[in-house]
């Protein structure tokens, strides 16, 4: 197998520069880095401080804005200035998010449109990329205190259903704040990583993530080959975590006391109190047995058993979900290697429980769950930092990838920006009788015709076994492993001759060259649309003279003297149509042509039917 270095993806780092990890999440953001001298992932705090911030914004009316439990102080008595869940409308449209529009406390503009949702605080609109930057802004400048030195390099995850506009809010939001976001990395992928989960060659293994946060529920299954984390299948519930749990032990005290819950709903500083006594009740049962505090001179009191029972249903419908992922993965509980366990809900025994009886096994929760997602993200970080050269994980390809076909045309079969690992096949024929070889020439870029793009490799399949032109199959497959390696094949399925090439990558192409390479292929769009026009005319028009031609050579006895002049006239306008750059001229003659012989061919078949009724073979 032959070996050529290419350039997949862009840029490459220096060594010593610090590249952080960054959980951004729904209701608690994070910073991890890898430690320099003890080399494990740590999660970012100040001394006295928690790792977590508050994914919380707070606009004063001053102009002010402040982020994270300070700003959190706020959502009781500011609420419409007070902006949290900003990743719940990341990439959205006012329509996407409309069902939910009860949940957010402060303004979702409401343009009735399918343009991308905006915040309104006061008189100002706020996108979710915006509120997000704040967020990250707030996570860099936290780093750079407690490092001592610039950030400016970050990988940030999202969740694994993010879609292609959810992940490129998050990378904007990323360069607003003025961070260089090299990677967008999975949440379940960060949370394997932490666990050192698929850090190895040749490991190979199906895990289930399990993410259980404050607002959301995320399952997501995983298959993990030699540092490709493909992800089989996802659910989950988007408006199910921690804070339902709050609210079905608020719920049971009111019922206690006989109070309805729209009887103090107005009462927003005692609901506050409410909610607050309530999660700390579910804090403190994730290690005690019982739990009682006074509220206002009342006692509030719950019991682990009665706190289960509560629970229970909203943990079924956890289940449930973790069932349906695996049916749509295709995999039996018991096939699944690893658990691993996310987020601050999974500290509650009852959950841990559940979850290692539906699969079987001892779930992974030996790491912090509110961190594990930054820790991956940082060890991502290291990895692209250049310090563990055994693996690269590479998420998009900066360029498109196709092969040449006919008359100089680049056909895509993996196009710019999709996510890597990635497969794409296509099916080629020949052009010639008993051709027997064909050439796969790689190349990579924008523009229509591959002279213009960059070729990568160039291959042969030989050994074609002798057929009419169109009748072989050649299927040509791209295949992009995580590390960035394409790998391309060619196989006639007729025969089952086959050829591959590895094509490598080389960290060599600049963000810069890639930039050029889009440019010109937004400047010379028009002159490709053209010029890809003249060409697939042009190849029509070969075609059809060389089948014309072989029709003629095999059928002349069907044919009249007067009919075969007209068809050679034809075929000679036809041909002097091709010696020149005028595309609507080659299709006249194409179809002049196309006039006078599409008789024969029906002629042909008549004779053929006839024949096959007269008993003869053809
Ligand atoms: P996350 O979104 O991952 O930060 O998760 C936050 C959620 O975890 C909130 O609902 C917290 O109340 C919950 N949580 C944090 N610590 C615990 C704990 N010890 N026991 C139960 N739930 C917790």
């Amino acid at each position: 197998m032959a070996k050529i270095g290419i350039n997949i993806a862009t840029g490459s780092l220096q060594q010593s520069e610090m590249i952080v990890g960054i959980d951004l999440g729904t209701t608690n953001s994070l910073v991890a880095i890898i430690h320099p001298e003890s080399k494990h992932a740590i999660a970012l705090k100040e001394h006295d401080s928690a790792s977590l911030v508050p994914s919380v914004i707070h606009f004063g009316e001053t102009g002010m804005v402040t982020v994270g439990a300070e700003a959190k102080e706020y959502l009781v008595s500011e609420p419409e200035r007070t902006i949290f869940s900003a990743k719940r409308l990341m990439g959205k449209s006012y329509k996407d998010v409309q069902d939910h529009a009860d949940y957010f406390t402060y303004k979702v503009h409401d343009d009735d449109t399918d343009s991308l949702v905006k915040v309104q605080v006061g008189n100002t609109f706020y996108s979710p990329v915006e509120l997000s930057s704040y967020i990250l802004k707030e996570l860099k400048q936290r780093a750079e205190h407690i490092l001592k030195t610039p950030v400016t390099k970050a990988v940030i995850t999202v969740p694994a259903y993010f879609n292609d506009a959810q992940r490129q809010a998050t990378r904007d939001a990323g360069k607003l704040a003025g961070l260089d976001v090299l990677r967008i990395v999975n949440e379940p992928t960060a949370a394997s990583l932490a666990y050192g989960i698929g850090l190895h060659a040749n490991e190979e293994k199906t895990i289930a993530v399990y993410d259980l946060g404050g607002g959301t529920f995320d399952i997501s299954v995983l298959h993990i080959h030699d540092g490709v984390f493909e992800v089989l299948s996802t659910n989950g519930d988007t408006y199910l975590g921690g804070d339902d749990f709050d609210r079905v032990i608020l719920n049971y005290w009111l019922a206690q006391a006989g109070i309805q819950p729209d009887e103090i709903k107005q009462n927003k500083q005692l609901m506050q109190q409410l909610r607050l006594a309530s999660e700390e009740a579910k804090k403190a049962l994730s290690t005690s047995q019982n739990f009682a505090t006074d509220l206002n001179g009342d006692r509030l009191e719950l019991s682990i058993e009665k706190f289960n029972a509560l629970i229970q249903p909203l943990v079924e419908r956890t289940l449930a979900a973790c069932h349906q992922a695996l049916k749509d993965a295709g995999m039996a509980a018991d096939a699944i290697d690893e658990v691993v366990m996310v987020g601050g809900s999974t500290r509650i025994p009852l959950v841990k429980k559940a979850v290692s009886e539906l699969f079987g096994r001892t779930v992974h929760d030996e790491l912090n769950p509110d961190e594990v997602v930054a820790l991956g993200a940082a060890i991502q970080a290291d990895i692209l930092a250049g310090n563990n050269r055994d693996i690269l994980l590479l998420d998009i390809t900066p360029l498109s990838l196709g092969i040449e076909t006919m008359g100089g045309l680049m056909d895509v079969l993996i196009p710019r920006n999709a996510k890597i690992p990635t497969r794409a096949s296509r099916q080629y024929t020949t052009q010639k009788d008993g051709q027997s070889g064909m050439r796969i020439s790689v190349f990579q870029g924008e523009r229509d015709l591959v002279k213009d793009n960059r070729k990568l490799a160039e291959f042969n399949l030989t050994g074609i076994p002798g057929m009419p032109a169109g009748l072989a199959k050649v299927e040509v497959g791209f295949l992009i492993n995580a590390d960035g390696i394409l790998q391309v094949s060619a196989k006639e399925l007729r025969s089952g001759v086959s050829q591959q090439i590895e094509v490598q990558p080389q960290y060599g192409l600049t963000d810069d060259e890639v930039e050029k390479m889009l440019l010109d292929s937004i400047t010379h769009a028009k002159d490709d649309i053209a010029t890809r026009a003249l060409v697939e005319a042009r190849t029509e028009g070969e075609q059809l003279l060389s089948t014309t031609e072989n029709f003629i050579t095999k059928n002349t006895s069907l044919l009249s003297a007067a009919e075969l002049r007209e068809t050679a006239a034809a075929m000679q306008n036809l041909q002097m149509a091709l010696t020149m750059d005028a595309k609507d001229l080659i299709q006249e003659k194409i179809e002049a042509l196309n006039e006078i012989s599409r008789p024969y061919a029906e002629r042909l078949m008549d004779q053929a039917i006839s024949q096959t009724l007269k008993g003869q073979t053809l």
